[in-house]
């Protein structure tokens, strides 16, 4: 399969499986995967048994739920190694170590090479899967960007997998890395994107649209300040001064004015949950620059201070011109009584003499 136009084709016309290769043999905690679990909107679930008219159907092999286990779990990458899989989405979960920085031994590995008894590192794996897979999905900050693994100061020279094949790297579909960082990610962001590219597999939708960063657009192009439940605090100059106040949190560390994430808007699970808008402080997990960029993580933003006492200053102002407005809207209009008379202002017109 060379091309987007003969993957639509041969899904519609042979009904082929996509098949989702998980590789969660980064550096990694493995939470992407756990967190996936809670999606709902779709669930893994409604995706493997086909609930979504016009989507094909799809197979996952994913370390943490799959079935098969050992040798018969990783037949299934030697197969799509050999080419006898196709067309495959390959995932990679963690963050890639730099196999090149050492002389023996390996950082991070998955399966064994038959030929050699040897682990396969999870570089060899990319490197032998990616040319064939129809797309790449980086799962979570780590395999996006690098992530905690990838910090100052880490021996392994980890990096995200735009790094590793190159941020113009583009699969034999044309569809370049798709990243959907999260630390971990959130659930439906995650099931959402593999939705979305079920459907471009089928033809029924157009490429994937990514933002600079390759992340999706609808789900990273606003701020988590934008989405946030406590921005009217913000805009009032309402800040908490420590932790378990319900106003804005820009003063003890949140980074949410800067940061691209849609999670205080959607929730965590189901609607729940979040980050600001429940209480914690946003540090910028689903941004390249995590975590270095953020740390200190509990101290204020250098911009929050200045922007914070900007606001602090017309909030006051706009705070006094709301609560005479507010006084006003929280009183019933006049004329709602139950005396013997009507006092709305009502003309019968059509009584004649009126
Ligand atoms: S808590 Fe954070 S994201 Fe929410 S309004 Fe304040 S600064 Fe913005
Ligand atoms: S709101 Fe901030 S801390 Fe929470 S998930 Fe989004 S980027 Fe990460």
């Amino acid at each position: 399969m060379n091309s987007s136009t003969e993957t639509t084709s041969d899904i519609e016309e042979k009904e082929l499986i996509v098949h989702v290769l998980w590789i969660n043999a980064g550096l990694s905690c493995d939470g992407d995967s756990v967190a996936l679990t809670a999606a709902s909107q779709p669930s893994i679930e409604d995706l493997l048994l086909g609930v979504f008219p016009g989507i094909p159907k799809v197979q996952f092999h994913w370390p943490l739920i799959d079935y098969h286990t050992g040798d018969d779990f990783i037949q299934w990458f030697f197969k799509a190694d050999r080419g006898e899989i196709d067309p495959f989405i390959l995932v990679v979960e963690g963050s890639i170590p730099n196999e090149k920085i050492k002389e023996e031994g390996y950082w991070a590995g998955f399966g064994n090479d038959p030929m050699t008894g040897q682990p396969m590192t999870t570089s060899q794996w990319i490197d032998r899967l990616a040319p064939k897979a129809w797309a790449v999905v980086a799962a979570g900050t780590c395999a996006t960007y690098g992530g905690i693994h990838a910090m100052a100061g880490n021996p392994t020279g980890a990096m995200g997998v735009p790094d590793y094949l190159g941020w113009k790297w583009r699969s034999k579909a044309g569809i370049p890395v798709v990243c959907v960082p999260g630390c971990p990610i959130q659930p439906d962001n995650l099931s959402e994107t593999f939705l979305y590219l079920l459907y471009q597999a089928a033809g029924k939708a157009p490429m994937i649209p990514l933002d600079k960063n390759l992340r999706p657009s609808w789900l990273f192009e606003q701020t988590v300040h934008e989405g946030c439940d406590r921005g009217g605090y913000y805009e009032q100059g309402q800040f908490v001064n420590g932790y378990g106040d319900k106003e804005c949190l820009v003063k003890v560390g949140c980074w949410g004015p800067v940061v691209k994430c849609n999670v205080p808007k959607r929730g965590w699970i189901g609607g729940i949950g979040g980050c600001p808008n429940v209480g914690g402080i946003c540090i910028g997990c689903t941004m390249p620059g995590f975590p270095d960029k953020f740390q200190p993580f509990m101290d204020e933003p250098p911009g929050g201070m200045l922007s914070s006492m900007i606001s602090n200053n017309y909030g006051k102002v706009i705070r006094a011109l709301r609560s005479i407005t507010e006084d006003t809207v929280e009183k019933e209009p006049k004329w709602r009584h139950n005396r013997n008379e009507l006092t709305t202002g009502y003309k019968p017109h059509w009584q004649k003499g009126a």
